[in-house]
């Protein structure tokens, strides 16, 4: 009998697996599915971008293995970017290091940080690599559940010192993944002077930093003085310009970091094609012509979607970051019974809360990944999900 690691079953499957297959079926069947699961996007990556691909890829220098040092021209690009983003001024050689995702540096950080016994301290609902890493790594995770009554933020002082003391990693998300929160710069402030203290580093998590609405800016770790004592903070291409499938983002930080994250990379895995970092050159330097046309859309899907929500009796803020929508569920209604209902009876994809963690049930997650008028009959569907699946819950009574 083959016995597998105690570290993999200690990895929950993903509670609505079974999402995908459910949904080719009804595609099959002819239903008319609306898919706002996954946070993919369903416009393309920029025509240029697609283009200097094209064009790489028919170089074969480009074909050769990319290490981790990848295209210099990309840690160019990304530092170049940084700076005048953030104003911040990272060595694009030492202090910038090429990911296959940013899920590769998330998932493979607490390898580089963490021994048996350390605890990372894992914001539930949250991005399930957090977790994964710190598992497979072998480090004790510590779940803090991500509430409204924090604003969805880890307030790292109301954790016990002892849990603080044995503490050697910080995972946060802003603006967060699934519940949209944002974070305040004194927050961040107050958190970093909690890691310096304790000796804990952060990871800050920041795919979402340029979809933001109504005139909100959200920071890098860095605008913080002192952060990089401390922190290293994880960028990708996927959400600014819809390159999820290309897999490239990267971790900025101190040298040591990079470093040690380098070291655990080079164990696993050869580095992200490099015409894929020749085309991410383009859409970086371009940036700042590229990104609001985008957030621009997604402005007009999140308000469409709000407002018909809204009007179907479901409660949840406006977003100012990211690309979802957290959605409370009334008491008693289980999430994963809820989208599992929302697909089979309405077709409309969404996830469950409970497929975050435990801490997430009683919400769902939409993510702004189709048209407003998509987005508006989704809801339209959802508002008849609830209507029946409560009417179960009050016949069952
Ligand atoms: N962090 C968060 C919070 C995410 O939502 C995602 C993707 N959904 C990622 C990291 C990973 O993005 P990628 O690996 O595509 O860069």
């Amino acid at each position: 009998m083959i016995r597998l690691s105690q570290r993999l079953a200690a990895l929950k499957g993903y509670p609505m697996a079974e999402i995908p297959a459910i949904k080719r079926r009804l595609v099959e069947a002819g239903v008319d599915v609306i898919d706002t699961g996954p946070g993919d996007a369903d416009y393309p990556p920029p025509a240029e971008v697609i283009t200097t691909l094209q064009r790489a890829v028919e170089n074969p220098a480009m074909s050769k293995y990319g290490f981790q040092q990848g295209l210099p021209a990309f840690r160019r690009a990304a530092t170049d970017w940084m700076r005048r983003r953030f104003g911040l001024e990272f060595d694009p050689v030492t202090e910038l290091l090429p990911l296959i995702g940013s899920k590769d540096g998330l998932a493979h950080l607490p390898f580089a940080v963490l021994d048996p016994g350390d605890v990372a301290i894992i914001p539930e609902p949250g991005y399930q690599a957090y977790i994964g890493g710190t598992v497979l790594a072998g480090g004790e995770p510590y779940i803090y559940p991500l509430t409204a009554r924090t604003g969805f933020l880890v307030e790292l002082d109301e954790a016990p010192t002892e849990l603080l003391r044995r503490t050697r990693l910080l995972f946060l998300n802003y603006p967060n993944n699934p519940t949209a929160a944002i974070a305040p710069l004194d927050y961040l402030e107050r958190t970093v002077a909690t890691c310096r203290r304790h000796g804990i580093v952060l990871a800050y998590d920041n795919p979402y930093c340029d979809l933001t609405f109504d005139g909100y800016r959200a920071p890098s770790i860095f605008e913080v003085s002192g952060a990089r004592e401390v922190a290293v903070e994880f960028f990708s291409m996927s959400k600014s310009f819809s390159m999820t499938g290309w897999r490239l983002g990267w971790a900025a930080g101190a040298p040591h970091f990079i470093q040690a994250l380098n070291r655990v990379k080079s164990y696993v895995d050869t580095g992200p094609f490099l015409a894929v970092q020749q085309a991410a050159v383009t859409a970086l330097d371009n940036a700042e012509r590229l990104i609001p046309p985008v957030v621009a859309e997604l402005t007009r899907r999140r308000d469409a979607a709000v407002a018909a929500l809204r009007r179907e009796g479901f409660a949840l803020e406006s977003p100012r970051g990211a690309m979802y929508l957290w959605v409370a569920l009334p008491e008693g209604v289980g999430s994963a019974q809820f989208a599992r209902h929302a697909l089979e009876r309405h077709g409309v994809v969404t996830l469950p809360g409970v497929g975050f963690g435990p801490a997430g049930e009683g919400y769902f997650r939409i993510a702004l990944t189709v048209s407003p008028e998509r987005l508006v009959e989704a809801a339209g569907r959802l508002g008849a999900a609830l209507a029946e699946v409560r009417g179960v819950e009050v016949g069952v009574k």
